[in-house]
This record gives C-alpha cells, sequence and structure tokens, in this order.
C-alpha cells in the first residue's frame, strides 16, 4: 500500500494565513497603490479584497491597476479579482482610497455592515462622531467611537486619517500646540502633483508652472488642525482655540508635500517679555525633537521611530531628499528660526501618499488591532 503524504503548510505560509484578512476600497488610484505596496509585506495584515470603479471591476488587479510605484506590483495583489463597490465582503477591516464623489456612501454601507472603516478620503473627516485620528497626536479620540456606534448602530465604525498637507502640519505644530499653545498660525503648501490622484493633474498644467489653487484644500488645512488639537469630551470634539490662515499650491514636484508655517504663541506677549525669543526657540526644538506618542510607545509596525525628524541644515526639508525618512512615516521639519511678525516659522515635509494617505491609515489600523477594537 502507497503511504499518502500530506503536505504540511510550511511556517510562512502559516503565519500569512493567520494575518487579519482586509479589504482596499479605491484599490486601483494613487493612495490605493500605496496600500497594495505597504500591506504586501505587513506582519498583521493581509490583502484579501481590492474593490474600484466598474472600469476595473472583474479584471486581475494587476490588469485593472497602472502599477505606478517604484517596486513590483506585489505577487499577492495581481492575480485578485477587482470587485464592484457595493459587493459584499468577506473582510472586517476595510481600507478605503475612494474618489471622495463615492467615499461618503460607500463608506457609510460597509461600517453599516459591521465593517471597521479605516478611510482617507475627506466625506466623514469633520463628522461630530467620527475620529481624525493621527496616533501620536491625539489616540484619546477613539473614544468618539463608542458614541459614532450607539448613533448609527452595528459594530462597524468609521475612523478618519487627515488630509495629506494636514497631517504633515498638525503633527508638526502639535509638541509646540503641547508646550506653549498657538494663537494663530499662517499655512502656505506647495503641495506634490500625486496628492491630486492619478487623473489629477496634466503634465501639461504643471510643468514649468505653479497652480496657487486647490480645490477645498485651504478649508481643509484651516479646519482639520483644530479638530485635530482639540479634546474629545462627553458632550462631542472641542476644537483647539487658533485661527488659521492657509494659501495651498500645485507643484511640479512628483511626491511629498512641503509647508512653510508662521505661527504666534497663545501667551505671546508674557512669554516674549520673560524670555529671549532664542530660548523659546530652543524649547520647540527639543519638543519637536522629544515627541513620541502612542504608537512608539506600543510598538506598532508602522510607526516610525521618530516622528518628527528635526533637519538643521538651513536648505532642508526637500521632498527629494527627505520625503522617505523613516519609511515616509516621519514628518521632517527644519529652518526653525523667529518670525519678525508673529512668534516662529518653520518648514514641514510630508510624503502625501505614505504619512499623508496610506501609511497614516495602516497606523490607525495598527492602533485599533492594538486596543482591540477591530471587530
Ligand atoms: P485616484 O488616483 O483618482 O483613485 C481613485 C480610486 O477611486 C480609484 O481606485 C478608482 O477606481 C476609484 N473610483 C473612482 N470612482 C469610482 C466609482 N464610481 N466607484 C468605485 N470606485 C471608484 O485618487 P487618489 O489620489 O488615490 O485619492 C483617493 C482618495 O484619497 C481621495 O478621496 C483623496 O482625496 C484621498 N487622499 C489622497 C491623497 C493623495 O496624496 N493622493 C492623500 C490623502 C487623501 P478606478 O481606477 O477603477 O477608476
Amino acid at each position: 500500500m502507497s503511504e499518502m503524504t500530506i503536505e504540511q503548510p510550511s511556517s510562512k505560509e502559516r503565519a500569512s494565513r493567520q494575518r487579519i484578512p482586509v479589504a482596499i476600497l479605491g484599490a486601483t488610484g494613487s493612495v490605493g497603490q500605496r496600500f497594495i505596496q505597504l500591506l504586501a509585506a505587513h506582519p498583521w495584515f493581509r490583502i484579501h479584497e481590492v474593490v474600484a470603479s466598474d472600469r476595473s471591476a472583474g479584471k486581475a488587479y494587476g490588469d485593472a491597476a497602472d502599477w505606478k510605484l517604484e517596486t513590483s506590483l506585489p505577487t499577492e495583489a495581481a492575480d485578485l479579482r477587482v470587485r464592484s463597490l457595493g459587493d459584499d465582503l468577506e473582510s472586517a477591516l476595510v481600507f478605503s482610497s475612494l474618489d471622495a464623489s463615492v467615499a461618503g456612501e460607500a463608506e457609510e454601507l460597509y461600517a453599516s455592515r459591521g465593517c471597521a472603516v479605516v478611510s482617507n478620503s475627506r466625506n466623514h473627516r469633520m463628522a461630530p462622531d467620527v475620529p481624525l485620528l493621527i496616533p501620536e497626536v491625539n489616540c484619546d479620540h477613539l473614544d468618539a467611537l463608542k458614541v459614532q456606534k450607539k448613533r448609527r448602530g452595528g459594530k462597524g465604525f468609521i475612523v478618519t486619517n487627515p488630509n495629506c498637507s494636514t497631517i504633515g502640519l498638525a503633527m508638526a505644530v502639535a509638541p509646540i500646540e503641547r508646550a506653549h499653545g498657538i494663537d494663530v498660525m499662517h499655512a502656505f503648501t506647495m503641495q506634490a502633483v500625486s496628492g491630486a490622484g492619478y487623473a489629477g493633474v496634466s503634465s501639461f498644467a504643471i510643468l514649468d508652472n505653479v497652480v496657487p489653487y486647490i480645490g477645498g484644500e485651504e478649508e481643509k488645512v484651516e479646519s482639520e488642525p483644530r479638530k485635530i488639537l482639540g479634546r474629545w469630551t462627553p458632550e462631542g470634539f472641542k476644537d483647539a482655540p487658533m485661527k488659521i490662515s492657509a494659501h495651498t499650491n500645485r507643484v511640479p514636484v512628483l511626491d511629498g508635500h512641503t509647508i512653510c508655517v508662521s505661527l504666534r504663541f497663545r501667551q505671546s506677549e508674557d512669554l516674549r517679555r520673560h524670555f529671549p525669543i532664542e530660548k523659546l526657540i530652543d524649547d520647540v526644538r527639543e519638543a519637536l525633537v522629544a515627541f513620541r506618542g502612542e504608537p512608539q510607545r506600543l510598538g506598532l509596525p508602522s510607526a516610525p521611530e521618530q516622528p518628527i525628524v528635526l533637519l538643521p541644515d538651513s536648505d532642508r526639508p526637500q521632498p527629494r531628499l527627505d520625503r522617505n525618512a523613516q519609511n515616509g512615516m516621519a514628518v521632517t521639519v527644519g529652518r526653525l528660526r523667529p518670525c519678525p511678525v508673529l512668534d516662529i516659522r518653520l518648514v514641514a515635509l510630508v510624503h502625501n501618499t505614505i504619512r499623508g494617505a496610506a501609511g497614516a491609515a495602516i497606523l490607525n489600523a495598527e492602533l485599533l488591532h492594538a486596543r482591540k477594537l477591530l471587530p
């Protein structure tokens, strides 16, 4: 009698099966491809389902997505069949990088079906029961989920990450807000073309050019940091009491949003009376370098060791040189100096599709998993 051999899965296969299956809505787009790239090697999550528009549905992911990233298309994603928006999904964790025209309704639908929806899109960011989360800054805002679930019913929920410029701005100034409080802030952005999505800006419009308008962007940069830096209370979110004025510009850079910031402290006159500006700059420098949060404490897989990297060189940060700091998950800050009109000024840089989008959402999901909040 021949002996039957049953092939045992390798330890790598077993580990892969134990990872949490996830779905990506808008998987074919600029942010969607970053999700695929970052999740392919993720220790906790496994790409199980990909969803896009009817243009892509039914095709293999490798055929539907016009892969644009510097690394090759991960084999585990290439053969997945692209699902239609609205299809029933097996994954209880759903990342969303859908176009805003469809994200609002679709995210609500999947949350109502019991999924944790971790979104990049703008639609629910300012909702009174939805955390606009940066885990290093405001993980206490997750308490809003209890209210959200009660209000909307069911086990599912929506968590969002900020606009791609906002996250760079909010992270760079969070330690300053904590140390001294911010009264007024001027933010001037120079935003990469990948921030507009693949179909966003034609090369003819952006090469040799700067476009001083990005629809809806100034409003986001002026409102989102106030929610992020504010507090969750039993009565709801209380915005940080700062005023923000933003100019947002599209520039011919591929990836990486640069933000020039000038700000005035809340107790400006008092502080300036008691301390020379050099002392205040030193305080801010120390606060930026020492800045750490819950992801670092928990050792989350995507957490940068140092969320804010302070560069001493007078001509940094620069997108081409600095956008990949700490795997694209850190915000780099430079040119910290006195401001002749307000108090201080600085330049911040964020990789818009990593820390500004897919990487931010993945870190949010890691925090949800670590806190046992995933359905
Ligand atoms: P994108 O490149 O244009 O990709 C949009 C995705 O949405 C594609 O997968 C597309 O599928 C899908 N989609 C469009 N219409 C659809 C429909 N009617 N039904 C189902 N799927 C549909 O845009 P993106 O830059 O990745 O941005 C995605 C979202 O993230 C946006 O809400 C954006 O505001 C936000 N965001 C972007 C960035 C950034 O740096 N790019 C940063 C933060 C947040 P098809 O390929 O099949 O058309």
